[in-house]
């Protein structure tokens, strides 16, 4: 979507805001309120305050811990999946889980565990903070490890170079830029099998937004201020564009200070809802 008043244009990214995994775990949310009486979300369905306190004041319980619900509750697990040990608990105390997963993150779950039967040990490429991070490690061997950026890598690398199997896997919202230097760096170790999974949902915006601030003078990237992919999508935008601004809701836009910029980019992190991104581009639109 584009607009164009004399020689000023305000551009919306064709892959800004929700992806598949987000849909999917905001849509079957929705449904299981309707279904169950007294439901659960362990962490925040997705990073975004918005769709978080929509949902909260629909019903969805908020928790930090299975230890805060009763046994047989019912438990919703969200995109960004969760360590093993939650489904091993949930297993023991008959809690009732509705899985939300998402499909792609599922699959990096398995690949890991499989490779890990075979004997590798992992290197996983992300934010050692992020959920997904933290529940995707919990499927590999103990002696794995998790790194941000080649340097973290350069740090560790001496130390890890000798095992007999390593595999490499990324983050689903990993910079692209950041996992191929690590990439290229390991390519010539026979040792080492490398797995990008980062997603192509990430790949496409990430690549949209770099396109895009090559052309535009002015950048904004809206997402929860959680949201890893949103900061991702702010980096990359920054790297060729140097008015790039972060916000969370067009509250945070300061109008005067962009009102003059003739071509303008919007981008939208992974867990931004569509009316966040409109409402930004009518501000912007009315004070054209
Ligand atoms: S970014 Fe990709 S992996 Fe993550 S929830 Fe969205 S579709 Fe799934």
């Amino acid at each position: 979507m584009d607009k164009k008043e004399g020689k000023s244009m305000i551009e919306i990214g064709k892959y800004a805001g929700f992806c598949g995994g987000v849909i999917n775990s905001v849509v079957k949310s929705e449904k299981a309120l309707n279904e169950y009486e007294k439901l659960y979300c362990l962490g925040e369905l997705v990073h975004n305050k918005q769709v978080v306190e929509d949902l909260e004041s629909k019903g969805l319980i908020f928790i930090e811990s299975l230890s805060e619900v009763e046994d047989n509750s019912n438990v919703i697990i969200r995109a960004h999946g969760v360590p093993k040990e939650t489904y091993e608990e949930a297993n023991n105390r008959e809690i009732n889980l509705i899985d939300l997963t998402c499909p792609k993150v599922l699959k990096i779950h398995d690949e890991v565990k499989e490779l890990t039967n075979k004997g590798y040990s992992t290197i996983l490429v992300g934010s050692k903070k992020h959920p997904e991070v933290i529940g995707t490690i919990s499927f590999a061997s103990p002696d794995s490890i998790v790194v941000e950026s080649l340097d973290e890598l350069k740090e560790v690398w001496d130390s890890f170079k000798d095992k007999e199997h390593i595999a490499v896997f990324a983050q689903t919202t990993h910079s692209i830029k950041s996992f191929k230097e690590i990439e290229e760096y390991l390519k010539d170790y026979p040792n080492v099998v490398i797995n990008n999974t980062i997603c192509d949902a990430t790949n496409l915006r990430q690549e949209e937004c770099k396109n895009m601030s090559k052309e535009k003078d002015c950048m904004i990237i809206i997402g929860g201020k959680n949201s890893s992919n949103t900061k991702k999508l702010y980096e990359v935008a920054s790297e060729y564009c140097k008015n790039t601004y972060i916000i969370e809701t067009k509250d945070d836009l300061n109008v005067q200070e962009i009102k003059n910029f003739k071509n303008i980019g919007i981008m939208a992190g992974a867990s931004t809802p569509k009316n966040s991104i409109d409402e930004v581009f009518i501000l912007l639109q009315n004070n054209k």
